[in-house]
């Protein structure tokens, strides 16, 4: 979201005169855009604005030049004021929901008079109502947000209070961005939202539309080739976005669904609202609709609390959802999040080593499910150079990477390609004789 989220600031300067640089040496503006979701985020703010002021701001002042420093993102608005305080050359400080103000902000930083300005609220027009601006410089792949924030309130989680209550953006607004990303040379769009399939918004016939209605009107946009969407909860997987699954073509057969744990006690102290059973009941079901989906995951080892037998529990869902591949981390408290204050935090070391044994097993997973790709034409999305001469990077429908040589340019191109190995994170194949579509 936070890619979304730039790529969206990027937008909305350049009508401004600003332009993207490689280089931060020659920035008149640096916007450092944060992530509060992984540990110490907030030390390494601090150590990066440190390292901005000494290698940009104060070089640039030598020579008598400016730049603005402004933080963007979920720490910014968590640390507000104390971002001025501690890093006095910072000019702006945006939060995640007021970043269509930036323009403004920009203009108004007067760097003799040496004026500072935070904008962390939560404003009653909703940003994406600023947000309808040119589109340029996408990839073949692109990020559309369409809902934010998140009430489901997981006791381990920071998006509730930095992102703020669940907010779905309304169906015209979604469809002119999807069109206008089409237009622009997108292919593939990934909708995004911390909470994506909570989406829920008046329909063309007036009545609530789910994801899975959505996801159906987008299908309609001629040139839009794949749809993947990405964060959901268990609990809002409903009847509409599984059967898209089975009856959009376009709809990737690939579905992130966070669990976190196996263990019932565990998922009822993060506050999950679902036991592990009634998320297995989900993945069948799915499963059921579209047998070849891959289904990836993610889990929090060592919650407070954990014992050997919860960390058993989730050893036991991993081994019966069988995923094609997952994220998973040491449990870290975060500032202001409710688990902040739960006791019975698990020994580091237990951490480490159920953290390994839980890696091992979706490690090895994951090779399996590349592996029965061996042999397999699939249908790729050809999205970038890669490092070596002539190669190229494609995601397949199932989301893995997928390398492969050409003497042509076929970035944007949908390509056939014929899988030849498989390793743990990619692909590797050779393009299909006469049969690119
Ligand atoms: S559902 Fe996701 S975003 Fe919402 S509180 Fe839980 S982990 Fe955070």
């Amino acid at each position: 979201m936070n890619f979304y989220d730039s790529e969206k600031m990027s937008d909305l300067l350049k009508p401004h005169g600003y332009q993207l640089d490689n280089n931060e040496d020659n920035a008149d503006l640096i916007v450092l855009n944060t992530c509060h979701i992984r540990e110490k985020a907030v030390e390494k703010t601090y150590s990066e604005l440190g390292r901005i002021r000494d290698k940009i701001k104060l070089r640039k002042e030598k020579t008598g030049k400016k730049s603005i420093v402004a933080v963007a993102g979920c720490v910014a608005q968590a640390q507000g004021k104390e971002i001025m305080k501690r890093s006095p050359w910072v000019d702006i400080v945006v939060g995640p929901q007021s970043y269509q103000n930036l323009p403004e902000l920009i203009s108004k930083v007067d760097p003799v008079k040496n004026n500072k300005y935070i904008d962390i609220e939560f404003p009653t027009i909703p940003k994406f109502d600023h947000l309808d601006c040119h589109i340029s410089d996408r990839s073949p792949s692109a990020f559309l947000t369409i809902q934010e924030g998140c009430d489901k309130f997981c006791t381990f989680c920071v998006v509730p209070y930095t992102r703020g209550a669940e907010y779905s953006r309304p169906l015209t607004s979604i469809i002119d961005e999807a069109k206008k990303l089409v237009d622009s040379g997108v292919k593939e769009i990934t909708l995004l939202g911390q909470n994506v399939n909570a989406w829920n918004a008046v329909g063309k016939d007036k009545n609530i539309w789910g994801l899975g209605r959505l996801i159906e009107e987008l299908a309609k946009i001629k040139d839009l080739k794949f749809i993947r969407y990405t964060t959901s909860h268990p609990l809002d997987m409903d009847i509409e976005l599984i059967e898209a699954h089975r009856d959009i073509d376009k709809l990737m057969p690939y579905l992130h669904l966070p669990v976190q744990s196996g263990s019932d006690k565990v998922l009822k102290m993060m506050n999950r609202k679902h036991t592990s059973a009634e998320y297995i009941k989900v993945i069948d079901k799915i499963r059921d609709y579209n047998p070849k989906i891959a289904i990836s995951g993610d889990f929090i080892i060592g919650f407070p609390g954990e014992t050997d037998k919860d960390h058993q529990a989730t050893l036991n869902l991993i081994k019966e959802i069988n995923y094609s591949q997952a994220y998973s981390f040491k449990y870290s408290s975060r500032p202001g999040t409710p688990a902040v204050v739960f006791f019975n935090h698990v020994d580091e070391n237990i951490k480490n080593s159920r953290l390994q044994e839980v890696q091992d097993l979706l490690r090895l997973q994951q090779m399996e499910f590349n592996k029965q790709f061996i042999n397999s034409t699939q249908k790729v999305l050809v999205l970038k150079n890669g490092k070596k001469n002539g190669q190229y990077l494609g995601r397949s429908p199932f989301n893995q990477s997928i390398y492969f040589y050409s003497d042509n340019n076929l970035i944007g191109s949908t390509i056939d390609i014929n899988v030849t190995e498989a390793f743990q994170n990619s692909l590797t194949g050779v393009i299909k004789p006469n049969k690119n579509i």
